[in-house]
């Protein structure tokens, strides 16, 4: 009886994947994944038995029938009766659609299915970039989503975007959009923060080989700034937090009743 499970593969080429992630793919019937091409390769010689789904992105595709394609390239294995493992780079279920996706629909037809936890880009972002997200808090969105939708943005948080490489891109069908896309986001982020705020753009180095980058620039040079599909953007809080009155009142109350 086939079955699935959903390993993260890490960020960084072999030093983020656990060692439970390590053994499923050495043990897998068959590894389907989408991953950094080194990172494939060196899946591959874990288990040779490894079927890249990277060829099913295509300009002017839209990304949901590739990511459509995904899961029934897996769950075809699972009806074959093979262990399929599913391997995607980062932490599979962080912004991804198809390893979540893919343990729904073999769950459902009775296929023993679940995914293991990996780091993602946001796990080396905080240790890179020295951010604590409890400190006052961090808000994450995918950048198209932010902009497409009446969301509220606190500008005493962090606040982390995600696929700002694609922002703007509403065909879903792009690998990059461009300055003037990234302008009507800036135009969006000013209603929240100043023009002069400084912001981050984050990448993490997928192999030892690869630069760490971390460029802070004025809001308003966002637009010009190289931005590509690997890239995060960093926004820290430029407001202080505000007391909430009301609730402390109600909590001295309280303490005053406990003595
Ligand atoms: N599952 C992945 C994220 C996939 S979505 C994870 O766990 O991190 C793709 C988005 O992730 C990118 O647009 C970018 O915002 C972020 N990302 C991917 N690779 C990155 C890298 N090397 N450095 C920083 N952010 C990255």
């Amino acid at each position: 009886k086939g079955s699935i499970v959903v390993v993260s593969t890490g960020m960084t080429l072999g030093a983020h994947m656990t060692p439970r992630c390590r053994s499923y793919i050495e043990h897998a019937d068959i590894v389907i994944g989408s991953n950094p091409p080194l990172v494939e390769q060196w899946l591959e010689s874990i288990n040779p038995n490894y079927q890249s789904l990277q060829g099913l992105y295509a300009k002017g595709k839209h990304r949901a029938d590739t990511y459509r394609e995904m899961v029934d390239t897996m769950m075809a294995a699972v009806r074959e009766g093979k262990n399929v493992v599913g391997a995607f780079y980062g932490h599979a279920g962080v912004f991804a659609w198809a390893p979540h996706r893919v343990v729904k629909e073999a769950r459902k037809e009775g296929y023993e299915a679940h995914m293991e936890a990996g780091v993602s880009a946001e796990d080396c972002l905080y240790a890179d970039m020295g951010i604590d997200p409890g400190r006052v808090g961090s808000q994450h969105f995918e950048t198209t989503q932010l902009m497409k939708y009446q969301r509220q943005i606190d500008p005493t948080a962090y606040l982390i975007l995600w696929q700002v490489g694609l922002a703007g891109d509403t065909t879903v069908k792009r690998f990059s959009t461009g300055e003037a896309y990234r302008q009507v986001l800036v135009d969006l982020l000013s209603e929240h923060y100043p023009l002069e705020h400084q912001v981050a753009i984050y990448e993490c180095p997928f192999t030892a080989l690869d630069d760490m980058r971390i460029e802070w620039m004025a809001l308003k040079n966002l637009p010009s700034a190289h931005v590509s599909l690997i890239s995060t953007l960093v926004v820290p809080p430029s407001q202080k937090m505000v007391k909430n009155q009301t609730v402390l009142d109600k909590l001295a109350e309280l303490d005053l009743q406990q003595e």
